[in-house]
């Protein structure tokens, strides 16, 4: 392999901070161009652990995340062996009646639903194959001087602190990011950030008693009460993440069983023999609404040295189901710029910066715009449908 115009090939000591999605796919392609990647992850290995805490359980794989992991010879594992396909959307209207609306009918292309701790074991798998991957768990960045290529890390457990340098400092560390917070104190360095006043709360459909699904399982199922809405993804034991989205609010307001049953009963009534009444009070309230933010900055990178990407360059509201795709494709983008410019990473992490926020800053609208397409318009008649966006 060569990486330098005159055809010779330095490899580079590239550590990625940020185990979860983004970052392991990362650390993918840059092993595959042969360099040295120290992965640093913050939480334990999602291997040993069962269950995703805090974020969602399951998402919806697209075309830029599937390109992506095309390119790292994982794409049809994830959708012959795990991916279930979402054709369109299966809308459920307040009388239990159903309708659909398909996503591609000419093509029929379609978005898949995969479970998260899936897809970060199977990418952390993956990286075990690459001698020149290391992954470090248990270790949060407290402190760096991204000029200089150092870090400091902790150790959650014995509290022990590492020092390392690296010739490129990688920050996918999601939304709240801390390489972030260190490209903060650039002169010139964008920012803007936004809760919106909606939160969300995740439910759970059971399989059925012979192990099936309840509901016709190739759909992202909805159900769309205008202020607010409900949705279902699929997964693989088959049973359904459910995902209320809904203003905090209306979430403080339901405290207490009785309140939490007249709301299904009138919004979502066929959705409570589904999850079943004890089970719906029961994960109700062993949870509370978590917040939602959207994230907009740049530049991502400083000089040659770092580069922020996934959620900590762009987080944006789910309702697009775009945020892991997004953050998939600046893998895909990075990787063709490498090829480009010959691993020359000064030329790399400007182009990268200085052309990737105008797609990001999209994304992140249409996200915000798919939130009322999907609780409200989604319901409405074509010609209300059309005044309804002439007026957002
Ligand atoms: P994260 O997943 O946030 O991972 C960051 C990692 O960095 C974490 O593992 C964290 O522990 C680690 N870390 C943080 N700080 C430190 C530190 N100081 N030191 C070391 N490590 C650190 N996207 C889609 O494409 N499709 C969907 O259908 C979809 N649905 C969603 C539904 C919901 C309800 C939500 C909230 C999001 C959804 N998303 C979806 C968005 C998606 O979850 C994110 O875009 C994606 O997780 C971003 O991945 P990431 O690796 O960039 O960041």
């Amino acid at each position: 392999m060569a990486n330098l115009e005159n055809g010779t090939f330095k490899k580079l000591d590239v550590v990625v901070v940020g185990g979860d999605l983004v970052g392991s796919l990362e650390a993918l392609f840059l092993a595959k161009r042969g360099h040295r990647v120290r992965l640093y992850e913050y939480r334990e290995d999602i291997r040993n652990t069962p269950q995703a805490r805090g974020r969602s359980v399951n998402l919806a794989l697209s075309i830029r995340g599937r390109t992506a992991l095309r390119e790292v010879g994982l794409e049809d594992h994830m959708i012959n062996n795990h991916g279930i396909p979402m054709k369109g959307r299966n809308v459920h209207r307040i009388d239990g009646s159903t309708y659909i609306i398909p996503y591609d009918s000419r093509t029929k292309q379609c978005i898949y639903s995969v479970g998260r701790n899936y897809l970060n074991g199977l990418l952390l798998q993956e990286s075990e194959n690459y001698e020149n991957v290391e992954r470090y768990f248990n270790h949060k960045l407290i402190a760096s001087n991204l000029r200089k290529g150092f870090l400091s890390f902790q150790k959650t457990d014995t509290k022990e602190i590492f020092e390392v340098n690296a010739d490129l400092i990688i920050g996918a560390d999601g939304a709240f990011s801390a390489v972030r917070k260190e490209i903060m104190k650039q002169p010139l360095f964008d920012y803007n950030q936004k809760y919106i006043e909606h939160g969300y709360l995740e439910l759970c459909i059971p399989p059925d008693s012979n192990g099936g699904f309840q509901m016709p399982p190739n759909y992202l199922h909805i159900w769309p009460r205008g202020e607010f809405m409900m949705i279902a993804l699929p997964n693989q034991d088959c049973s359904w993440t459910v995902t209320l989205f809904m203003p905090f609010t209306h979430f403080k307001s339901l405290d207490n069983e009785d309140k939490l049953l007249k709301f299904f009963e009138k919004y979502f009534p066929d959705s409570i023999p589904l999850i079943g009444k004890q089970k719906l009070i029961a994960d109700y309230f062993a949870g509370s609404a978590s917040p939602l933010i959207a994230i907009k900055c740049r530049p991502y990178n400083v000089e040659d040295k770092a580069l922020i990407i996934g959620d900590a360059a762009h987080a944006v509201v789910p309702f697009y189901g775009q945020g892991m795709n997004a953050g998939f494709e600046d893998c895909t983008i990075l990787n063709q710029l490498f090829q480009k410019h010959h691993d020359d990473l000064a030329k790399i992490l400007k182009e990268f910066s200085d052309t990737r926020w105008e797609d990001t800053f999209a994304i992140s609208d249409l996200a915000m715009y798919n939130y009322i397409e999907m609780r409200d318009l989604v319901t409405r008649p074509s010609y209300l449908l059309r005044k309804a966006i002439d007026d957002v």
